[in-house]
């Protein structure tokens, strides 16, 4: 079986687990960042300010900035909340899109029972979010704007740094999503004047259940209040103890993008190249992905006249996956793909193709002819299918 689905998860680089082994046994370092008293605390504590280092040197920020939580659903809740909890005394408006990931707009319909006001803004076909239209839903009370930088099911990049800069004008903190932009796009948090950034370990060849939220140092502060509340670990806005061979993990995996990510993208983009001209002549094809516009690893694409689980059944020697993979529990099509205008057949009918550091040339070429093969054979299995 192949794995394109990169975008939900990442294998573990090998540098990156045999870096974390060494903080599990007696033999190794096991201690709690937290024991200040002793050396098993103390190695503890180096090992984290070390990827702390790391993390920050990937996005250009200062390690103080750096905040671990366990994803990037903790980061992106802790970012909305947190600053909603803390600003609540006045009337708040937040704005957002329609095509966020789950954890940003579940958060979002939970802050509005709280009595946040919240706009959606809607993309265009392109799955673009215009600018313009973000300036004029901008209120006299607006605090935060929170808009993902790629998104997971389409790979369409937004326009951070137009973004930034109506905010920046504005006095509005700016919140993005970077979960799925981290290692396919260089991040610079300065130049670009983020205040917030989310991302995860586990779509960057790290462990799973780590996840960093970036808050700028610089004035204004940004204040927030802590969703999780113990022992005033985090500067007070994540308790809980850390957990090292996670965090060391995550900082190895930044560390190895410091250096490979260029590589990665060149990687990323050939075969993602070879994909789409391997299959693009199939008729009643559609591509969701704007490819002027899109990080290299992501191909999302409709196949007319088939449906999206029957087509995911026929292709099971691939790791593939139809809608979003983190709501595919639902039959419903893709929200994103419906926010973008994309018809209710046509959703329905498609399929997330995420490649990978380990993806080979040769498993883009089987892809490719079991792709072939399985339309041929579901479409003329459809009655609706007469060509
Ligand atoms: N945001 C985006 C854009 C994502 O793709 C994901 C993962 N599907 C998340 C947030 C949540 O990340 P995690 O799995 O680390 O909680």
């Amino acid at each position: 079986i192949i794995y394109l689905d990169y975008a939900a998860t990442t294998p573990v680089d090998i540098r990156v687990f045999k870096k974390m082994k060494k903080y599990f046994l007696s033999t190794g370092i096991f201690g709690n960042s937290a024991s200040r008293s002793h050396q098993f605390g103390w190695d503890a504590e180096k090992a984290i300010e070390k990827s702390r280092i790391n993390i920050a040197k990937l996005i250009h920020a200062d390690p103080r900035e750096i905040i671990f939580t366990s994803g990037a659903t903790e980061s992106n809740n802790l970012a909305l909340k947190g600053i909603y909890e803390f600003y609540k005394k006045k009337n708040i408006h937040f704005l957002t899109s329609l095509i966020e990931h789950k954890s940003v707009l579940d958060s979002c319909r939970y802050l509005e029972n709280q009595g946040c006001q919240i706009t959606y803004l809607k993309p265009n076909k392109y799955g673009i979010i215009d600018v313009l239209e973000l300036k004029k839903n901008i209120l006299p009370h607006t605090l935060l704007v929170s808009i993902i930088h790629v998104n997971n099911e389409t790979g369409i990049i937004q326009n951070i740094s137009e973004i930034s800069k109506i905010c920046q004008k504005k006095k509005i903190f700016l919140h993005v999503d970077a979960t799925q932009s981290i290692g396919k796009i260089k991040i610079n948090v300065q130049k670009l004047n983020i205040d917030l950034l989310s991302f995860s370990g586990h779509k960057i060849y790290g462990p799973k259940g780590i996840g960093i939220l970036y808050i700028r140092r610089r004035r204004p502060r940004i204040r927030m209040t802590p969703q999780i509340h113990g022992g005033g670990h985090e500067r007070n806005l994540r308790s809980g103890t850390l957990p090292v061979q996670q965090i060391v993990g995550i900082g190895k995996a930044c560390q190895i993008l410091h250096t490979e990510m260029k590589k990665d993208i060149l990687h990323y983009k050939k075969l993602q190249i070879l994909l789409w001209n391997g299959i693009k002549n199939i008729e009643e094809i559609y591509l969701n992905t704007y490819l002027k516009n899109s990080v290299p690893n992501i191909l999302n694409i409709s196949f007319n006249y088939v449906e999206g689980e029957s087509l995911i059944m026929a292709l099971k020697n691939l790791a593939i996956s139809s809608g979003s993979a983190c709501t595919s529990s639902s039959l419903e099509p893709s929200y994103v793909l419906r926010a973008m205008g994309v018809k209710d057949e046509l959703a329905h009918s498609s399929i997330r193709f995420s490649l990978g550091r380990y993806t080979t040339e040769k498993e883009i070429q089987i892809t490719i002819s079991s792709i072939q093969k399985a339309i041929q054979k579901l479409r003329e299995l459809s009655p609706l299918w007469e060509m």
